[in-house]
């Protein structure tokens, strides 16, 4: 169970405002994409949700309890970067169990973790190779299935495919669709891509200049822009 409200977050970096006002509410087991062009804040706005960064003015609450107040590795949130953001050094299987050995699981429980997330992501035939002998996308899987092992109540996803050429995306999409209707859990996915926020979301959040613009349904939005800019961005004329 996760319920993520931000009330009035604000986040400037010196001089520079780049968050105003941001007023979210994230049911659990929503499908939030975060849309909107390069620079706009997406990613400082999704770091705000991780409690990677504080905002400058606002609170973001996570069941209830304000996310800074939590100690990372209680807050059942796990990110995935589009960079991968693997250790090289470390065999994939390494790389998955690294989190769970540093909050002492079980082997027992890290193994069956392993297993079931490899199972999920076709990852099986390469947990003794190291990132460096992996393709982009088996990258980028390993790096989704470090996320699934923590078995946490969100996922936040930052572009996690913009590293992946054209056909490859596509089927990734699929793939994180799927993954979403079998866990169900809570997922914040951010991407410059309308064509991959109106795939993907239950629910986008249109972002321009560090303001959300509008919030609804992929239908809602290509149905009834609320303005120019978002008609433009989401493709439906206005
Ligand atoms: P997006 O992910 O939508 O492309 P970002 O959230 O990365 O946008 O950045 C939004 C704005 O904030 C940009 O102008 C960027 O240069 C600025 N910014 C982001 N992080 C920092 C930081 N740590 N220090 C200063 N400026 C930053
Ligand atoms: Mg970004």
């Amino acid at each position: 169970m996760s319920r993520i409200t931000l009330e009035k977050v604000c986040k400037s970096f010196g001089a520079l405002g780049v968050l105003h006002d941001i007023d979210l509410d994230i049911r659990d087991g929503e499908f939030v994409v975060f849309v909107g062009p390069s620079g706009c804040g997406k990613s400082t706005l999704l770091r705000q949700i991780a409690g990677l960064d504080r905002p400058t003015s606002g609170e973001i609450h996570i069941d209830g309890k304000l996310v800074n107040t939590v100690p990372a590795a209680d807050r059942g949130l796990a990110m995935v970067f589009q960079s991968y953001a693997l250790y090289p050094h470390m065999s994939v299987r390494q790389n998955l169990a690294f989190g769970l050995e540093n909050a002492r699981m079980p082997r027992a429980e890290i193994d069956k973790r392993i297993a079931e997330a490899a199972r999920m992501l076709e990852i099986g035939d390469y947990l003794e190779r190291r990132p460096g002998q992996l393709s982009g996308g088996q990258r980028q899987r390993v790096a989704i299935g470090r996320a699934i092992v923590r078995n946490p109540t969100a996922f936040l996803l930052d572009e996690p495919l913009s590293n992946l050429d054209a056909e490859l995306r596509i089927s990734m999409r699929a793939e994180l669709s799927a993954l979403h209707d079998r866990l169900r859990t809570t997922m914040i996915y951010v991407t410059h891509d309308q064509i991959e926020a109106m795939t993907l979301a239950s629910r986008i959040v249109v972002l321009r200049k560090g303001r959300v613009e509008q919030v609804g349904t992929p239908l809602d939005l290509y149905n009834r822009p609320a303005n120019r800019f978002v008609a433009g961005f989401i493709g439906a004329p206005s």
